[in-house]
């Protein structure tokens, strides 16, 4: 046999991929552009660069909800992007998107994370005041374009140009966001609104399951919440019984399950219904076509409620969530003030980007063990 080229790949998209789907011989390309590889898509190449950058190897020590290795099943921001890369590819799977277009985006979705999950982030974004604030999403695109260093020719590993608009969720029709000088459609492809729809379903799933173990939250909770009784009654219907060994375990399952059926079902008539034809229709029209019915977004909108209500913000994490403001805060104040205690890379880069968003970059990019050990060093 000859092998698959990437010819041959391409080839094989355009035949399988719906209309309406990205494909990969049909791009707005790298910002420096490089010859074909032999074997890989563009898109395919996306993925492994972002599998081989050391942000994404970090995220493993990044907190999802709980703080990193506090636990030896929680998740933590690197299992989270794993399980969202494998929801959202079934997603695009089914629906005839690209593949691996909505995996490299899945993938890299959280490279901009900072240490310490959400309160992390807040802390950033308010010490960044006046300074042009912190978001994650925009932060993984400085991740992909600047922070990574390997390649001899420039910095950043060069992804394409969809897999790096993908990045960018957030669209105002009123103040749209940029790239590369232009500006962005009101919506993101259909490829990069699965990915975001596969990360909320898979922390509305996997936070209950790490809530239930951590024991912040109960099944007694949960027994008000109409999805979890809805994937409860499946898991009886296979005869396991509350307080069996499985029986949680398995009711998470069903929970994902349904989150993601709906949601495929949904957009399926969603797209039918729309008459998109090609890839930037949707976009340009500002159409999100990746989405629950009615009845789904009721109820994961109360179970969202519900976590942020009892897990999110608990107690228990709340004193957490402080503690890792103050750290924060501190290594902030700290190599704003001294810049020489931080990497060279601060010093270099505060000459073309200022003080503040330099030790932005530095700080956004710590895990939660380094930033815990810079803390005690610097404290
Ligand atoms: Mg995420």
């Amino acid at each position: 046999m000859s092998a698959r080229t990437q010819k041959f790949l391409c080839g094989l998209e355009n035949k399988t991929l719906a209309p309406y789907a990205v494909h990969a011989g049909a791009l707005r390309g790298r910002r420096y552009p490089e010859t074909p590889h032999p074997y890989r898509t563009e898109f395919q190449r996306d993925r492994d660069r972002i599998l081989h950058s050391q942000a994404f190897r970090r995220l493993e020590y990044k907190t999802q909800v709980f703080l990193s290795t506090t636990g030896d099943h929680l998740r933590n921001r690197l299992t989270h992007t794993i399980e969202v890369a494998g929801i959202a590819r079934t997603i695009a799977r089914s629906l005839g998107l690209n593949e691996d277009l909505t995996e490299a985006i899945a993938l890299a979705h959280d490279l901009g994370h900072t240490p310490f999950g959400h309160a992390g982030e807040r802390a950033l974004h308010s010490l960044m005041e006046g300074h042009g604030g912190f978001d994650h999403n925009l932060q993984a695109i400085r991740v992909v374009d600047l922070l990574e260093k390997k390649y001899p020719a420039y910095d950043g590993i060069n992804l394409t140009w969809e897999t790096r608009a993908g990045l960018i969720k957030h669209r105002s029709p009123l103040h749209p966001p940029v790239l590369d000088g232009a500006e962005l459609a009101p919506a993101p492809c259909l490829e990069a609104q699965a990915a975001d729809l596969a990360d909320d379903l898979t922390y509305y799933g996997h936070d209950v399951d790490d809530g239930l173990d951590a024991g912040i939250i109960t099944e007694d909770m949960l027994d008000g919440i109409a999805i979890w009784r809805m994937a409860a009654e499946e898991t009886k219907s296979l005869g396991l019984k509350r307080g069996d060994g499985k029986f949680l375990t398995y009711t998470v399952r069903a929970l994902i399950n349904r989150m993601v059926g709906d949601a495929i079902e949904t957009s399926a008539k969603l797209i039918d219904a729309s008459g998109v034809k090609a890839p930037g229709d949707a976009p340009a029209k500002g159409m999100t076509l990746i989405a629950w019915s009615q009845e789904f977004q009721v109820l994961t909108s109360e179970l969202r409620t519900f976590l942020y209500e009892n897990l999110y913000f608990s107690q228990e994490l709340n004193k957490l969530n402080q503690l890792s403001k103050d750290r924060m805060s501190f290594l902030f104040e700290t190599f704003v003030k001294h810049p020489e205690l931080a990497g060279s890379q601060v010093r270099r880069r505060m000459e073309t980007d200022g003080i503040h968003r330099a030790v932005t970059d530095y700080i956004a990019g710590m895990t939660d063990v380094f930033a815990i050990c810079e803390y005690h060093r610097l404290k």
